[in-house]
Formats: C-alpha cells, sequence, structure tokens
C-alpha cells in the first residue's frame, strides 16, 4: 500500500540540531520498511534562525539533502505514486521568504514547495501564530503570497497558524486549505490542533489534513497509544472527512509518540489498527497517501493557471 506523510522535521534535525543522519527517526531504511512513497521534509524556520537567519537556516537544511538519503521530486509528480521512498519539499514558518515575492519565487523555482506552513510559533511577516490566540489574520504580505502560491500550485498549511489567519487562506486562496500535521481540538484542546468548523472548512474545500503522531496532541492525559490515533481519524470522519485524512507524523520534531508508531517503519501497525477498527482498504488507502497524492496532483495542475 502507497504511503505519504506530509511532515517530518528531519532536515532540521541534520542541518540545525547536528542529529547524524542514522540517528534520525526518518531514514531511508526506516521509509522503505515502512511502505513510505512520499515522505515530505519541511524546511523549518523560526524566527532565531541558529545558522544566522531564517533564510540562512534554510539553506544548510537544503545542503543536508543528500544526507537524507532519498532522491527529492523538484519538478512535475510522476503520473503513479512512487513505488520507493521518495521526497518532496515543504516549507514551515514563512520568515525563510523574509517578506519577500522574490525569495518565494527564488525557493519555488529550484525546490518545488508543495506547501508552505505560513507561520510556525512565532509572528511573522505572513501572519499570526496558533499558540499566540486566535485574533489577528494575514498580514498584506500574507495575501501577496497567497496569491504567488496560487499561481504556482503551493497549498497553503494552517497548521501553525491562527485561525483568524485560516479564515483568511479560506476566503482568498484558490487552493484548498490543508494542515498538514494537526489533530481535533475537540479530542484534545491545544491550540495546534483544529476546530471542528475548520475541519469541516477543509472537508467542504477538499483539502487535506495530515493526522500527527505526537502524544500530547493525541491526548490531553497521559501517553497516547495508537488507538488514539484511530480515535482522532474516527471523529474526522464524523464530520465528512475521509477524502481529506491523511498523516503529518512529525516525526524528528516530537518528542513523545503511541507505542507502535515511534518510526517510519510502523506505518503498518496504524494500518492494521485502522482494519481492526473497521476501515475498508479503499477507505485506508486513501488516509495511507492517496488522499495526499490526489490532492498535490490537483495543485500541480493548477499551476500557471
Ligand atoms: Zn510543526
Amino acid at each position: 500500500m502507497f504511503i505519504a506523510d506530509a511532515h517530518c522535521d528531519t532536515l532540521y534535525a541534520m542541518a540545525i540540531e547536528g542529529t547524524r543522519p542514522e540517528d534520525c527517526v526518518v531514514t531511508p531504511g526506516r521509509l522503505a520498511a515502512g511502505g513510505v512513497g512520499l515522505q515530505t521534509f519541511a524546511l523549518f524556520c523560526g524566527k532565531h534562525g541558529p545558522a544566522g537567519t531564517p533564510y540562512a537556516d534554510a539553506q544548510s537544511m537544503l545542503k543536508a539533502v543528500e544526507k537524507a538519503g532519498v532522491p527529492i521530486l523538484t519538478g512535475d509528480l510522476p503520473d503513479a505514486p512512487p513505488a520507493s521512498p521518495t521526497g518532496v519539499f515543504s516549507c514551515e514558518g514563512g520568515e525563510m521568504l523574509e517578506g519577500s515575492l522574490a525569495r518565494f519565487h527564488e525557493f519555488q523555482d529550484a525546490l518545488r514547495l508543495r506547501m508552505i506552513a505560513l507561520t510556525w510559533n512565532f509572528e511573522n511577516e505572513i501572519g499570526h501564530p496558533a499558540v499566540e490566540g486566535p485574533e489577528g489574520g494575514l498580514k498584506p504580505f500574507g495575501l501577496e503570497l497567497l496569491k504567488a502560491m496560487d499561481a504556482e500550485g503551493v497549498l497553503p498549511d494552517a497548521s501553525h497558524l491562527n485561525e483568524a489567519g485560516f479564515w483568511d487562506i479560506c476566503e482568498h486562496a484558490q487552493l484548498p486549505p490543508i494542515a498538514s500535521h494537526s489533530d481535533c481540538r475537540w479530542l484534545c484542546d491545544v491550540p495546534r490542533n483544529l476546530r471542528r468548523e475548520q475541519v469541516k472548512a477543509i472537508v467542504e474545500r477538499g483539502g487535506f489534513i495530515g493526522v500527527n503522531f505526537y502524544s500530547r496532541f493525541l491526548r490531553e492525559d497521559g501517553p497516547a497509544t495508537l488507538d488514539d490515533v484511530v480515535r482522532h481519524i474516527d471523529a474526522l470522519c464524523e464530520l465528512g472527512a475521509e477524502r481529506v485524512i491523511g498523516f503529518g507524523s512529525d516525526f524528528d520534531g516530537i518528542s513523545a509518540w503511541p507505542e507502535g508508531l515511534a518510526h517510519p517503519g510502523e506505518f503498518g501497525n496504524l494500518l492494521d489498527a485502522l482494519r481492526r477498527r473497521g476501515y475498508t482498504e479503499a477507505q485506508i488507502e486513501g488516509f495511507a497517501g492517496l488522499n495526499l497524492w490526489n490532492l498535490l496532483k490537483q495543485a500541480e495542475a493548477a499551476r500557471g493557471r
């Protein structure tokens, strides 16, 4: 079964934290063992810029790419989902764009970003993070950037963005909103998770929600289990999200995860848990990778329109 993951912080771990490639959670061997055909690698930047500036951070992450040991698609996607581990790029935290569309095009031309998480946990030139509260929508540069992203087929990722920013995406973007690595806020009340109304809006527009494996986003009281991941998927399905659900593991960016889902080699345990819960193979294929794949193809087809 084709498996796709919408988010990992492996490039940050290697380039900024100095983790050796073989000590990362995401490794080529584990991706292959888990059947992961598509791994999204985030260029993750906050405002502090350990390498000097967020832009410099992004450059050092790009230098680390070859250490990731998987080929990265920087052109058009193939017709069919890749059979062996293949990467695509995303951006997490718009600071690396330095408030400049020229920077956006520089990264886009070189890397073919598939999605941009407009903020991480800091206010930036684009908007405001969820951790600072719901008020304050996208800034003028954020709205300009959305237009440029639409033209380039880059999906707007609201995973760290606040609610006002999310609704601005819904109002102004042509491409559907996504949340690459967030869970259900009504099951686990942390600002990084989505409210019901946000899930419904993503479903209406045909976006994407990557279920995050971080224990603290899955349950408030103690270590999460595989059943908690399934519980969040159940809750999303109750809101009609069957066609927009996928995985956003957040591997190499999280410090606690369900037992049996510690790294990409263990995706099979989650698929088995979904089978035990009674999901059909077709539903599981959607969650596992096809929902994300189909949306990436759709976004790519929208380029230049
Ligand atoms: Zn994140």
